[in-house]
């Protein structure tokens, strides 16, 4: 994965939709790079596209039906700019948009992101990962604590566990947290300090992470996420799609 794209781990976004999101971009990738045959008059024939799904296996059957001639490679060399250059600058411009949008918003300081974080993995894992030499999973068990039990979470915060699980669907699990370093008063008590992790100081650093529904940048998500889904997949796919291109040329 490409170190601009945000790992998974701090998505909570379902599998389903972002295999939906995956799939649609992956056509509309597949548009672009036929348009890229098509609006050269140079090319004759037609491209060696028969069908598009949403696997990189596409794009190796696709590359499969390339003879090697000029045109071919042409348009070839073509598809890589466009997978290393153009759409990836747009999509990082985008992205970049959205934090800017991001920036722009004033927590509310309810101190609940502090009280009630979730993962995907149970605390054992983290801890391991944390040993294995994960950086997330480190600046996260510096301060986080597990809840006692997935009731203790109910709990304390009934609707907000049901809103955060519903957010990723019941296939998925959640695990909740807590930070003591909250103060009575929503502040933080290690703030300044080497303590304070650096996800603190940029959450939600995307809206694809976790947000409860009274965050003051929920209405952000709500506005961003399908397009920041689709911003990922396109940054992922460019980079599969471009790999599978340029082993192709080298043949
Ligand atoms: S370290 Fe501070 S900002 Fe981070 S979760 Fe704990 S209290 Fe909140
Ligand atoms: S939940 Fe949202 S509004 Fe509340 S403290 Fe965290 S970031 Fe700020």
């Amino acid at each position: 994965m490409p170190s601009h794209v945000t790992t998974t781990r701090h998505w909570k976004t379902t599998v389903a939709q972002y295999q939906h999101e995956m799939a649609w971009v992956s056509q509309r990738l597949a548009d672009v790079l036929k348009q890229a045959w098509n609006n050269d008059g140079e090319f004759s024939g037609s491209a060696p596209f028969l069908g598009v799904d949403s696997s990189p296996q596409w794009m190796k059957e696709t590359l499969q039906r390339c003879d090697g001639s000029p045109f071919h490679r042409q348009w070839l060399e073509k598809c890589l700019n466009i997978l290393k250059n153009t759409l990836p600058q747009a999509v990082l411009g985008q992205l970049a948009e959205i934090e800017s949008e991001r920036s722009a918003i004033a927590c509310h300081q309810c101190g609940v992101c502090c009280r009630l974080a979730s993962q995907d993995e149970d605390y054992e894992t983290l801890l391991a990962k944390a040993s294995g030499g994960d950086t997330f999973a480190q600046e996260f068990t510096r301060v986080f604590l597990p809840y006692e039990t997935r009731q203790h979470a109910e709990n304390r915060f009934p609707e907000l566990v049901a809103a955060l699980q519903a957010e990723v669907g019941e296939e998925r699990p959640l695990h909740f947290y807590h930070c003591p370093y909250v103060g009575q008063d929503n502040r933080c008590t290690v703030y300044g300090t080497a303590k304070r992790p650096a996800f603190c100081g940029t959450y939600p650093e995307t809206p694809l992470s976790a947000i409860q529904p009274n965050c003051a940048w929920k209405p952000w998500q709500g506005e961003q996420h399908t397009i920041t889904l689709q911003c990922h997949a396109t940054l992922v796919l460019c980079e599969a799609w471009h790999e599978h291109i340029s082993e192709t040329l080298s043949c």
